[in-house]
């Protein structure tokens, strides 16, 4: 028993990443069972059964077992009874963990809805839902992103789609005529009705990308997205385009320009070019083209859901756990009604 609390106290001790690959290791958390899911998260969210979900108060005891075994606690600074996945995106959902972890499983092999719905047993709509809370919880992973060494970045464009506004509002109001299928817009060029998405990779392919506007990309947008994105010892590379002139001078990063045309630039030697950021545009539009016209309100979360699977630093068993770590740590309660109420074009200011 010692030997154990020695282990647990050893894990306290372990940095997040290093926790993920300790799990990771541990169990294989796709297919594992229940208990073994219960045991970790009373580890890791209520500190081996001492510490309040609520008030992080230390005088926690346990509090009997619900009728499907998960032990309950009380807290007795606060007087709150809670369970391990308490205050958590699964709170309420009346679904074991597990159920979840085989979500997560879904996610990663980028199953759609009606896939994920028949392998875990639950609906299409909550499905849904639950795809969006997930994905609210680890907006964090990718805003952690630090992108450094050469990073080749350019911005691509999506047809701004209503879907999922239209029905049960008061309050939206379609700017437009439907289309049919979001795919028959008629202007050309970059209109209002194209999402600006700044997009940047690193030699590693690790990507940051993130909708900012309607239209041509400009400087100001350049330099909020990728503030803190791209380090300042970075060499950046991308077209022609004069916003990343002005970005590159506003946040001193060396920059190489490459005419889209003739495709490598040589400098000292080091070839530079922008094939990387256009195969991830690729990749990106292909795995968007998979869900058939994503709603441009949830555009970023599959922009966040796209890189997370397919940062090559990670196998699929670490990005599962680390999904699963990162959403179970996270004290985030979404509900259904907060993420169809969310604007249209929450990134328009
Ligand atoms: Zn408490």
């Amino acid at each position: 028993m010692s030997e154990l609390k020695e282990v647990f106290a050893a894990y306290k001790k372990l940095s997040f990443t290093d926790r993920i690959v300790f799990y990771t290791t541990l169990s294989n958390t796709v297919n594992v069972h229940e208990d073994n899911l219960q045991d970790f998260l009373i580890e890791t969210r209520i500190a081996d059964g001492n510490t309040c979900i609520y008030c992080e108060g230390s005088h926690v005891v346990k509090n009997g077992k619900r009728k499907d075994g998960i032990q309950r606690f009380l807290c007795r600074d606060c007087k709150k009874s809670f369970i391990p996945s308490s205050c958590s995106v699964t709170s309420g959902t009346r679904k074991n963990l597990s159920v979840w972890a085989q979500y997560l499983k879904c996610m990663s092999d980028k199953k759609t809805l009606k896939e994920t719905a028949e392998e875990c047993s639950i609906s299409v709509t909550t499905a849904f839902y639950w795809r969006h809370k997930i994905l609210d919880a680890l907006q964090e992973v990718t805003d952690r992103v630090c992108l450094d060494g050469t990073v080749e970045a350019d911005e691509t464009f999506f047809n701004v789609s209503y879907k999922g506004n239209h029905k049960n509002s008061r309050q939206f109001i379609m700017p437009r005529k439907a289309h049919k299928r979001g795919n028959d817009i008629h202007s050309k060029g970059l209109s209002s009705e194209k999402v600006c998405v700044p997009c940047s990779v690193d030699v590693e392919g690790i990507a940051f990308a993130k909708p900012v506007k309607l239209g041509k990309v400009s400087t100001e947008c350049l330099i909020d997205v990728f503030s803190g994105i791209v380090s300042p010892s970075a060499v950046l590379c991308t077209d022609n385009e004069k916003a990343y002139r002005l970005l590159a001078r506003n946040k001193a990063i060396r920059l190489i320009q490459t005419d889209t045309n003739k495709r490598i630039t040589i400098v000292n030697g080091t070839t530079y070019g922008i094939q990387r950021i256009n195969s991830y545009h690729s990749s990106l539009k292909s795995f968007i083209d998979r869900f058939h016209g994503v709603s441009t309100k949830h555009l970023e979360h599959y922009i966040i859901w796209n890189n997370l699977i397919t940062n090559t630093k990670r196998s699929k068993t670490e990005n599962i756990s680390l999904m699963f770590v990162q959403i179970m740590s996270r004290r985030l309660t979404v509900h259904n009604n907060d993420i169809s109420a969310r604007p249209p074009l929450s990134f328009v200011t």
